[in-house]
């Protein structure tokens, strides 16, 4: 990982309005960067270590109020010089990692840079027959990760709220049949030590995407976390909820765009293809697409699936069901288990244009 995202800007326009970020030199050594790490702590802020190929890099986190005190670091032995940060998530931004995140999921099971990534599954768990039929379906049509809800978040409270604990209890067993690991949702800070026993990836919904005390909590795991953009979420506030995780010391965030609520009404929600490339150009961390919540109808997921490939994401997740008919949730927009395997095929064509491996 490179530094070359860095600006070279001179402190004195930002005085007193950026954070900051402590550039190493090409030769300093582990002492000195051990050095630095301790006087940021000293100062009352929590140091981030970005380690680079030829440079390593701190990032200074905390009150923005007095962070000009960091400056002084500038004279410390093995420090080349302290720069501010221009975006208001710091962690999050190209300008602290201008290379991209490339991290595992599970052993063996990577996203980012080359690596897409497809995670599909049914949009909840319904029953140990449909887990571990959908299971074997997807992963032998290439799906990486295994998705299902087990605690749903639904706008009406009369709808099928999930199995909860017996369904984190199906995904294992669907987990241990298959090899799959899992990605599953957690609704409420209160559960998140429950799906954390159970789910290799947390996924984090639309509607807690600024659920700050739940990413806080999240920041906190040694887990990959799946965040969802909000359906009114600014590509900014998103990246700022991303931040909350990261400045937790959790560095393995996933970005998914999963639509966002404009008039139209023809699709569920409107996929907003355009924010892959945005994100692309303000942050290192993956970003995936969720064509399923984006669109609501089976008939338009894999031209999605395909936009997203050519507008360069690092991976999808898409709901499929062994009966889309039957689905106690979101069946209209699932794919059957056939329909899901044609895409996968189509995709690895994509896949080979866009110079990524599936
Ligand atoms: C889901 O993936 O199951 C889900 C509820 O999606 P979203 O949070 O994007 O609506
Ligand atoms: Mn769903």
């Amino acid at each position: 990982m490179a530094v070359c995202g860095l600006r070279a800007l001179h402190i004195s326009e930002l005085e007193g309005k950026k954070p900051m970020v402590i550039v190493m030199k090409k030769n300093a050594d582990k002492e000195q960067l051990e050095a630095v790490i301790r006087r940021i702590e000293e100062l009352g802020y929590r140091p981030h270590v970005i380690e680079g190929e030829t440079r390593n890099v701190v990032g200074a986190v905390g009150d923005e109020r007095g962070k000009m005190v960091l400056q002084g670091l500038e004279s410390m032995p093995g420090v080349d010089n302290v720069v501010p940060i221009l975006k208001p998530y710091k962690l999050a931004s190209q300008e602290v990692q201008s290379e991209p995140s490339v991290f595992e999921v599970a052993p063996g099971v990577l996203i980012g840079g080359t690596h897409h990534l497809v995670m599909a599954g049914p949009c909840s768990v319904e029953s140990e027959e449909q887990m571990i039929s959908v299971a074997r379906s997807v992963k032998a049509a290439g799906a990486r990760v295994l998705r299902g809800g087990a605690f749903k978040p639904r706008t009406s409270p009369y709808a099928f709220q999930g199995l909860e604990e017996e369904g984190l209890r199906l995904l294992d067993l669907a987990r241990a049949e298959t090899g799959l690991p899992i990605v599953t949702e957690v609704v409420n800070p209160r559960d998140v030590e429950l799906v954390a026993r159970y789910a290799d990836i947390m996924q984090v919904g639309a509607r807690n995407t600024q659920n700050f005390p739940l990413l806080k909590m999240l920041g906190q795991l040694d887990k990959p976390i799946l965040l969802k953009r909000g359906m009114a979420t600014s590509i900014q506030e998103f990246l700022m909820s991303a931040e909350y995780i990261l400045s937790e010391g959790n560095r393995r965030v996933i970005l998914c765009e999963r639509g966002i609520r404009t008039f139209e009404t023809a699709t569920r929600n409107t996929l907003d293809i355009s924010a892959i490339p945005v994100l692309k150009e303000q942050t290192h961390l993956p970003v995936m697409i969720d064509p399923s919540h984006a669109t609501g109808h089976a008939s338009l997921v894999p031209s999605m699936c395909y936009a997203s490939m050519a507008a360069g994401a690092d991976g999808l997740i898409v709901e499929v069901h062994p009966d889309p008919a039957q689905a106690l949730c979101d069946g209209p927009q699932s794919l059957t288990p056939e329909d899901f395997s044609a895409v996968m095929a189509q995709l690895r064509r994509f896949a080979e244009v866009a110079g990524k491996t599936i």
